[in-house]
């Protein structure tokens, strides 16, 4: 039967100390003990049920790990005040001064910026590829190689990653697979294909409502104690904690993710096939026509749609910039960076979001001027939305691709 990460949510059941349906929120930084031996005892090791300090876990957060370990099928996960929170600790547990990082030239422009200009500074230098060419990849591993690191769906080009594939390839050569899932989450499961450690930012699909920044780590028992060890652990020791009362909030709202995902997906699919039937230049899993379609389709699990995320390339920056002053004044939704929210948000990725990387290398990945990044919102009347952005490209003078 094939994997259901809702209904695996669905039956994580967790109740407040009155039989509350939604759990009590911790509301304290520091635990109380029954005796200085005890105490003594956690800083040895993990007691399960007892809680020391809030930087470390509390039963908050817990609920909210908990959950997103069984939307991932992880054995374990720790949740964090960001994506970056989560993704620099996870890096930092895997690698010290003289390792290797191998990374798809495809990422989020922050990953980029750590990896290329913060990692360097603790002696961990990156070689960034393009992760669809084995050979490439291959031929970056070397011995000092800890991590090969992808994003399921890559930010911003919408690249899937061929995570059995690059699974293969990190083990053979010894190293762990790190896969960013924030622009897939229940559709893909990268755990089940081969990845060792999954990262989100949950700031986007998961909460759903551009309202906090967090992110988490799934992965084993043993990297998540490595991650939180009081010792050594780089998220107890640089202290991303997630505030409760947040992580709170955001289980409330994974619960209805499988939902918005089926929307999010519909509309960007309805969207999509709308502006390829016109000729534009639009890219979407979903459609037939993006490159690795079947490929996504053969790894997603069923039932939640190709996601929210959409490019369409407008030509140039001047015809980008206005189509998206006359989407914002004509309510398609928001010009601002960021995405997975309820109303459309779009923004050009090579002046936003993806700026941290020097346009030559943005150029030879095939991100351009003119494209712009769409995060497609819950719409009830997607024609109407549709129809909007048709009205807008014409005003725009933005051309066609046929
Ligand atoms: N990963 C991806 C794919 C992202 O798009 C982002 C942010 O846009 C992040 C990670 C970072 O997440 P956060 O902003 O929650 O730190």
């Amino acid at each position: 039967m094939a994997f259901n990460p809702a209904s695996r949510v669905q039956d994580y059941l967790v109740f407040g100390e009155f039989g509350d349906v939604n759990p009590s929120i911790t509301d304290s930084s520091t635990y109380t003990f029954l005796s200085p031996e005890r105490m003594e005892e956690l800083f040895e090791h993990e007691i399960e049920g007892c809680f020391l300090y809030s930087r470390h876990f509390n039963p908050t957060n817990k609920y909210l790990a908990s959950a997103l370990e069984r939307m991932e099928d992880g054995e374990s996960a720790q949740v964090m005040a960001s994506g970056m929170g989560a993704i620099s600790t996870t890096l930092m547990t895997l690698c010290g001064a003289g390792d290797e990082i191998v990374c798809g030239r495809s990422i989020y422009g922050g990953t980029y910026a750590l990896l290329k200009n913060l990692l360097p500074r603790f002696g961990v230098n990156t070689c960034f590829v393009d992760l669809g060419d084995h050979d490439a990849v291959r031929a970056a591993m070397t011995p000092q190689t800890r991590v090969l690191y992808c994003e399921s769906l890559s930010n911003p080009l919408l690249e899937v990653a061929d995570l059995p594939a690059l699974a293969a390839m990190a083990h053979e050569h010894g190293a762990q697979l790190v896969v960013d899932n924030t622009f897939t989450p229940m559709i893909l499961s990268p755990l089940r294909h081969g990845a060792d450690i999954v990262v989100h930012s949950l700031t986007k699909f998961v909460n759903g409502t551009s309202d906090c920044v967090a992110g988490c780590v799934v992965a084993s028992h043993d990297f998540i104690s490595r991650l939180t060890d009081i010792n050594a652990g780089p998220s107890m020791l640089l202290g991303p904690v997630l505030d409760s009362t947040r992580a709170a909030s955001i289980l409330k709202n994974l619960h209805s993710l499988h939902i918005r995902l089926r929307q999010h997906g519909a509309n960007a699919l309805y969207l999509s096939n709308r502006l390829e039937e016109l000729g534009y230049a639009v890219h979407y899993p979903g459609l037939a026509s993006h490159p690795h379609h079947q490929l996504l389709t053969q790894l997603m699990n069923p039932g939640y749609g190709y996601g929210g995320m959409l490019t369409l390339d407008a030509g140039d920056l001047a015809a980008a910039n206005r189509l998206m002053t006359l989407m914002q004044r004509d309510k398609v939704g928001y010009l601002a960076v960021s995405l997975g929210y309820f109303k459309t948000l779009f923004n050009t990725p090579g002046h936003s979001t993806s700026s941290e990387i020097p346009p030559a290398e943005r150029e030879a990945a095939g991100l351009r001027e003119g494209l712009i990044r769409f995060s497609i919102g819950l719409d009830e009347d997607i024609a109407q939305t549709t129809a909007r952005i048709e009205n807008c490209l014409s005003e725009a003078k933005v051309r066609g691709s046929l």
